[in-house]
């Protein structure tokens, strides 16, 4: 039977403690024990249902890890801080002095960074290569490598991982892979597909109301058992906790995913179609166009679409930063980094959220500086979008004929 990840969300069921529908909070950073043994079994992870102190563990956010895991399809899973707060607890677990990463060269600004610029401080290095070229990622793995990377969907590109297919190598090699499902989660679950490890942040899609920052790991109960060893884990002692209130805010926002998803790429696969139909340089999974459309196919849970994100190279960053300013003006979405939210949000990502990548590799890597990153909201009419849309790219002769001839490829 086919892998129903909002199914699995839907068939648990907490209540809180006075039957209430919802969870109770677990408003408390420290507990209370009648034994002191009790005490000492907790801390050493060996009293189950019991809690001592909220960083080591807290029901809330055990209740919205156990979600997550269900989504995804692990055993279980572990939430942070932010999503940075997940995906450097991981790659320090995995990794110590003179280990080796390969990575996918397209991924989240602040994840290269850490990779790029931090991780050597620890002597773990990493090469970044292109993920969809499965042979370059075969030929990067040396015999220090421990993990490989990369993003189901990748920010800002939209470059789509084979995951069967790069599953297949980390098993060759025996490496860890792990992978970043942010910008596609329910449409893809690489668990089901032979990650390792999937991590989000939970700050954009699954929160979906652009009100906080948060993360999770998903994996096996060793890993996560790993990971929160109060001796050696990584996310015990780096700290990145999630709040309890924040844990049960988002557990609630979770339970709408499955509809939001659906509607953002509805409207997305509209727009896609309309700007590629005008002759803009349109980026979109959905899209036939889009060199891994057959593979997204081959890997996605039909249900729910193609996703939210698109990108549409406009030629040059004024002209980007202009188109902007002025869908802003007419209340279209809002200039701002980050996803998932329900208005449409835009921005220029060479300058903004991929601005780490130094300028020569952005170009290596066909990031253009006439790129608009969109996260597509759930606007109820798509086509009065778009015909105000089209009207501020015609207001700004973006358009223009020559100039979609010579973007199209
Ligand atoms: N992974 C991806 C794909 C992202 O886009 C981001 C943030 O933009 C992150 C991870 C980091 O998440 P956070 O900002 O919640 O730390």
């Amino acid at each position: 039977m086919a892998f129903k990840p909002a199914n699995n969300i839907q068939d648990l069921q907490y209540f809180g403690e006075f039957g209430g529908v919802n969870p109770s909070i677990s408003d408390a950073s420290t507990y209370t024990f009648l034994s002191a043994k009790t005490m000492f079994d907790t801390f050493e992870g060996n009293a189950d249902g019991c809690y001592l102190y909220s960083r080591h563990s807290s029901p809330s956010n055990l209740y919205l890890g156990e979600a997550l895991a269900a989504m995804e399809g692990t055993e279980t899973a572990n939430v942070s801080a932010s999503g940075m707060g997940a995906i450097t607890p991981v790659l320090l677990q995995l990794c110590g002095a003179g280990d080796h990463v390969v990575s996918s060269r397209t991924i989240y600004g602040g994840t290269y960074a850490f990779l790029k610029n931090f991780a050597p401080r620890f002597q773990v290095n990493t090469s970044f290569v292109d993920i969809t070229n499965l042979e370059a990622v075969e030929n990067a793995i040396t015999k220090d490598t421990k993990v490989l990377y990369c993003e189901s969907v990748s920010n800002p590109l939209l470059e789509v991982a084979d995951i069967k297919g790069l599953a297949k190598i980390a098993k060759r090699h025996h490496l860890k892979l792990v992978v970043d499902n942010t910008f596609s989660p329910l449409t893809i679950s690489p668990a089901i597909l032979g990650a390792d490890v999937v991590l989000h942040s939970l700050t954009k899609f699954i929160n979906g109301s652009s009100d906080t920052v948060g993360g999770v790991v998903c994996g096996t109960q060793q890993f996560i058992d790993d990971l929160r060893n109060v001796n050696n884990g990584a996310s015990m002692l780096l700290g990145s906790t999630m709040d309890s209130l924040r844990a049960s805010s988002v557990l609630k926002n979770l339970r709408t995913l499955h509809i939001r998803i659906q509607q953002h790429s509805r409207n997305a696969m509209y727009l896609a179609k309309k700007f590629e139909e005008d002759g803009l340089k349109t980026v979109y999974p959905g899209l036939t166009s889009h060199p891994s459309h057959e593979l997204f196919k081959s890997m996605m849970n039909e249900t729910y679409g193609f996703g939210g994100m698109l990108t549409v190279d406009v030629g040059s960053l004024d002209k980007a930063n202009d188109l902007m300013e002025m869908m802003q003006g007419k209340n279209l979405g809002y200039l701002a980094v980050s996803l998932g939210f329900y208005k449409t949000l835009f921005s220029a990502p060479g300058t903004s959220t991929s601005s780490e990548i130094p300028e020569e590799e952005q170009q290596d890597m066909g990031l253009s500086d006439g790129l608009i990153r969109f996260s597509i909201g759930l606007d109820a009419d798509i086509e009065r979008t778009y015909q105000m849309m089209r009207s501020c790219m015609e207001n700004l002769d973006i358009l223009d004929l020559e100039l979609g001839c010579k973007t199209q490829h």
